[in-house]
């Protein structure tokens, strides 16, 4: 039995997998961020021994995929953006030496992509991209069967891939990344200036806007599902500019499959028909035809399946 753990700036996760890949328990909680590293390791040390005790000490390894750069030689938390006290934090050391098993920690979208190329959408596959796209973009490189890591260790950066020449600030102090303009976020600011921009436009939104709270990517998807066309034209624009990466990105690496995740992919349909559209009219014709754009399988799991998966792997195959 594994112990994988999916460490993230809202919310974290625990959970045991047996060897066969299939699932005994998940446990979900909410991150206090304001606790900082110190108080994350401690919450993980303890209700990992309260499932490793559920496992009655068959438990043999414990994996990590983490919600921010990480050293993956060194095994450290570079930093995290958003929680403090991560820097240069050698967690899987810190972990090992509480729960008493080989740790293996990794950031949460190389574990993501491990997770689907095993046991999710890209099962099978010897190259393929994963992409999650939630509150930031994120993504893993997977070339012959193995992470690519590049020569700083920091390959699989998708959503930092400039798309747009003078486009929105973005995190990372470039302009115009796809993160920028196709997080969660930056699609819900760019229906919001949409909205102003259009005054007469875009009814079915405006009243979702005006309902309170900040408007969620979520909203403009349901909207523009219901037909509302500012909606779906967000919906259509943030198509062109995910395709705008994707296609760049197949074209460079030609993989297989190209695995979308995290809260934005549970679109569905009404994201991925004009992705594909738009991917395809951008391939190269060598390309085209060749390659498959799916949402993920394991959903919310992608992280912890593939985070079981590092904490086993052979270190040559990681
Ligand atoms: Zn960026």
């Amino acid at each position: 039995v594994i112990l994988a753990v999916d460490i993230g700036g809202t919310q974290f996760s625990l959970m045991l997998v047996r060897e066969d890949g299939s699932v005994a328990e998940v446990r979900r909680y909410p991150t206090d961020r304001d606790g900082g590293a110190a108080w994350m390791v401690d919450q993980v040390v303890t209700r990992g021994r309260l499932l490793m005790d559920r496992a009655k000490g068959r438990v043999r390894a414990c994996g990590v995929g983490f919600g921010g750069p990480v050293d993956f030689e060194g095994q450290r938390v570079i930093q995290s953006t958003h929680v403090p006290g991560w820097r240069n934090y050698p967690i899987s050391r810190a972990l090992s030496g509480a729960l008493g098993v080989p740790v293996t920690t990794d950031n949460d979208a190389n574990a993501g992509a491990l997770g689907e190329l095993m046991h999710g959408a890209g099962k099978g596959c010897r190259d393929l991209l994963y992409y999650t796209v939630s509150t930031g973009i994120g993504g893993g490189i997977i070339i012959d069967g193995r992470l690519h890591r590049g020569a700083n260790g920091n390959a699989g950066e998708v959503g930092h891939v400039p798309v747009a020449v003078d486009g929105p600030p973005c995190a990372c102090g470039n302009r115009g990344c796809l993160e920028a303009l196709c997080s969660g976020p930056a699609i819900a600011r760019r229906a919001v200036e949409a909205l102003r921009r259009a005054p007469g436009r875009g009814k079915r939104l405006r009243k979702e806007l005006r309902s309170g709270g900040p408007l969620t990517a979520r909203q403009v998807f349901d909207c523009a599902r219901q037909g509302d066309e500012l909606a779906t034209a967000v919906v259509k624009e943030t198509a062109l500019y995910l395709s705008m990466g994707v296609a760049a990105a197949i074209n460079t690496l030609a993989p297989e499959a190209v695995v979308v995740g995290g809260g934005v992919a549970k679109a569905g349909r009404i994201l991925f028909t004009p992705l594909r559209r738009f991917v395809s009219e951008r391939l190269m014709p060598v390309h085209r035809g060749c390659v498959r754009i799916v949402p993920a399988r394991l959903r919310n799991r992608s992280v912890l399946m593939g985070a079981a998966v590092l904490a086993v792997a052979d270190r040559d195959f990681l």
